[in-house]
């Protein structure tokens, strides 16, 4: 544990700062989002090492891809101000999308020769596709982002003047994702349940 506290405590760009050689201090920012805790630079490092880190493919259920097919996912950190104004004009919003689409399939077709000619459709989602399914602010797609200061950050989930109104999700449970949207249904029936003087009690199913 102390471990994971001392890594979760300088931002992956604080971090490259320390380096003297230059081709470090510029790569590890853009390795992940430089806002991140190390503690995430290392985990991915781990996974590679181990090499269980890779590209999500979904073929593992039916409904993604049909049999003998598959959907290969790819995430770059973007913009949001950039794609809101390039939005302006559909035209070159479209191209945008479709030149980096190439780069990416081009990219992977260098790791994996042959890939691109098996390609049969792309898609590709900007944060404002983001914004334009989920209402999320600037796209966002996990809440807060996570930095050394909000890791472990605690928020409240009352408004004042509003009495048995409660919230969950990514935007009070900082953390990011499923995980913690979830786990915040289940505190706040902790903390009611404190309130009521109820025992709180979990099963498995
Ligand atoms: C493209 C994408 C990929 C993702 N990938 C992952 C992933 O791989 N792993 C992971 O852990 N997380 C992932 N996430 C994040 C994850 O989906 C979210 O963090 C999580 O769904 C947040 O849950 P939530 O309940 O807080 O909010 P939401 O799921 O956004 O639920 C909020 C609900 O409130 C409804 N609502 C909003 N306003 C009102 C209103 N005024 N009245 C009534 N209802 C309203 C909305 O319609 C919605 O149903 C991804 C998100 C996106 C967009």
């Amino acid at each position: 544990m102390a471990v994971l506290n001392k890594w979760r405590k300088i931002s992956i760009q604080d971090f490259s700062a320390r380096f003297s050689n230059p081709l470090l201090r510029e790569a590890f920012p853009l390795i992940w989002l430089p806002e991140f805790p190390m503690l995430s630079l290392l985990m991915t490092f781990a996974w590679l090492h181990t090499e269980s880190a890779g590209y999500p493919f979904y073929n593992f259920d039916p409904t993604f891809a049909e049999a003998g097919k598959t959907v290969l996912k790819v995430m770059l950190p973007s913009d949001y101000n950039y794609w809101q104004s390039l939005r302006e004009d559909p035209e070159r919003y479209r191209a945008e999308k479709e030149k980096i689409s190439d780069k990416v399939v081009s990219l992977l077709d260098k790791r994996f020769p042959g890939m691109s000619a098996q390609v049969e459709m792309r898609d590709v989602a900007t944060p404002v596709t983001f914004h334009r399914y989920t209402g999320n602010l600037q796209g966002n797609f996990e809440g807060w982002m996570i930095t050394p200061e909000t890791w472990n950050m605690r928020m409240n989930k009352t408004l004042s003047g509003l009495d048995n109104f409660y919230m969950i999700g990514q935007w009070v449970e900082p953390g990011g994702g499923l995980p913690p949207a979830a786990y915040s249904g289940r505190n706040l029936i902790q903390i009611l349940c404190k309130k009521d003087k109820k025992p709180f009690v979990t099963t498995i199913p």
